[in-house]
């Protein structure tokens, strides 16, 4: 899982105080939150307020932000910090905090940092338009009382009625299709912070993508905590989800994130391999750890063999996958050959990418009880062993890439880097590798197109390649 930061430095001078109703909302964390942050903006689009690119230019400032990994309280107190001389010159900004600490942390904000005037947790994102209009509306009848709003409840007997809304969606979006989880593997926090698994109705999931086709939008990522456990009102499962999606919807690209190797199963990685004109060949599959003693203690629910088993599976039937992967390192009474385990797994597997991070203690569960944690300085340097393992391969992998020919979705056009009579573009391989080229100025509305790349240059992130064939 990609950890994102997508707040921007910004500059304070006196006479910059945000005034009507701008909102700025800054994002740590997952797809989950960028996604979770987009809706926010899309809410209060139609409750009229206007995003803006500056907590500058905002009367509203929100913190989106993610508690999976690293002191994410601290993180969020120190944010608000930053808004102090904001909030003096203009003591109506509103500050708000959402999200997994929201959630986690409720009350305790408030009571901890008097600058912040709200918290709303992951199941109440759709109430942000009333929380915020309470807020005014108090200030405005002159109530003399501090007004402060926390709303961070779980709806857990509610359905998971949620629709896409997406401010712009461009030529690739994400569509939710669960919430929530319940394996309470046990480093992590998500069972507490986005509360039990929830799927959405596969109407709800096909009208969103019908819609998103109609604006243009060409590949979707279907979004949740496991995604392949999936299961509709009716009964429909995640596979004969994505084959709907697949034959019925007219997009032209499905991937989807995140996925539990306990749920994967040879049905579905045949309907992968059937539909293989829609949905792409890049896996992502956590294995967290590559010793089995250790995953019983995570609660993974396998083994290091049966994982290996189900990569073999996905190989024997799809034999052009491409493969991710998520790890821990220093997870409480991992040996120094348990570490080897996982060190040997990245080499056996063969994976192009991988997300590694080391353990970090998170507040409910079981795994910070545990007594045997990992000083830091020993998880630090297992994982930068881990990364100069899995370097090296990586530049092996990717260089077996050279001269052959993608199908690349562009989705950005760089003009500041485009040079004399050229375009610079920019998309994703139906690999997930990410592709830049150049092609003359005639060629200036290739975005939401697919066009054949041939690689030139290939490094582990980025490929660089020349246009051939014709366009799509
Ligand atoms: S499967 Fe495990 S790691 Fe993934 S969200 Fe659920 S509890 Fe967390």
């Amino acid at each position: 899982m990609e950890i994102i930061s997508e707040n921007k430095p910004f500059a304070y001078k006196n006479q910059d105080i945000g005034q009507g109703r701008g909102v700025y909302i800054s994002t740590y964390g997952c797809q989950m939150n960028v996604n979770d942050s987009d809706r926010m903006y899309s809410l209060l689009e139609m409750a009229n307020f206007t995003p803006v690119d500056s907590p500058l230019e905002a009367s509203v400032i929100i913190i989106n932000s993610c508690s999976i990994r690293e002191k994410p309280v601290h993180k969020v107190y120190s944010e608000v910090g930053k808004y102090r001389k904001l909030k003096d010159a203009n003591p109506k900004l509103k500050i708000g905090i959402g999200g997994c600490v929201g959630q986690q942390e409720k009350e305790k904000l408030i009571k901890n940092q008097p600058m912040i005037d709200f918290v709303f947790g992951t199941d109440t994102i759709d109430t942000l338009p009333d929380i915020l209009n309470d807020l005014i509306l108090k200030e405005e009848s002159k109530d003399d009382k501090k007004n402060r709003i926390v709303k961070a409840g779980f709806a857990h007997r509610e359905p998971y009625h949620v629709e896409t809304l997406v401010r712009n969606p461009g030529v690739s979006t994400f569509v939710n299709i669960t919430k929530g989880c319940d394996n309470f593997c046990t480093f992590c926090v998500v069972p507490f912070t986005r509360g039990r698994e929830k799927s959405r109705p596969k109407t709800h999931v096909l009208q969103d993508i019908h819609t998103l086709v109609k604006r243009g939008v060409k590949e979707v990522t279907l979004l949740g905590q496991n995604v392949n456990s999936y299961e509709s009102e009716c009964g429909t499962s995640f596979a004969d989800l994505m084959k709907t999606i697949a034959k019925e919807t007219g997009i032209e690209r499905i991937r989807f994130t995140t996925s539990h190797p306990k749920d994967f199963d040879q049905y579905l990685v045949d309907v992968i391999a059937e539909h293989q004109d829609k949905i792409c060949e890049y896996i992502h599959l956590p294995f967290q750890s590559g010793n089995s003693r250790i995953l019983e203690r995570m609660n993974r629910g396998y083994t290091r063999e049966q994982y290996i088993e189900k990569i073999n599976m996905i190989k024997k039937t799809i034999p052009n996958v491409v493969l991710s992967t998520d790890i821990i390192c220093g997870f409480p009474g991992e040996t120094e050959a348990d570490f080897q385990d996982t060190l040997s797994m990245v080499r056996e597997v063969g994976y192009e990418t991988i997300f590694a991070f080391m353990y970090s203690q998170r507040p409910n569960t079981k795994a910070a009880k545990f007594e045997d944690q990992v000083p830091d300085a020993i998880k630090s340097e297992r994982l930068q062993r881990l990364f100069d393992a899995h370097n090296t391969m990586a530049f092996d992998l990717a260089k077996a890439y050279e001269n052959r020919i993608l199908d690349v979705l562009v989705e950005k056009k760089h003009d500041d880097e485009s040079v004399a009579g050229n375009i610079k573009f920019s998309g994703r391989s139906r690999q997930n590798k990410l592709v830049y080229f150049e092609v003359p100025a005639a060629h200036s509305d290739l975005i939401g197109r697919t066009v054949n790349i041939k690689i030139t240059k290939a490094y582990p992130a980025v490929f660089r390649g020349d246009m051939v064939g014709s366009i799509n």
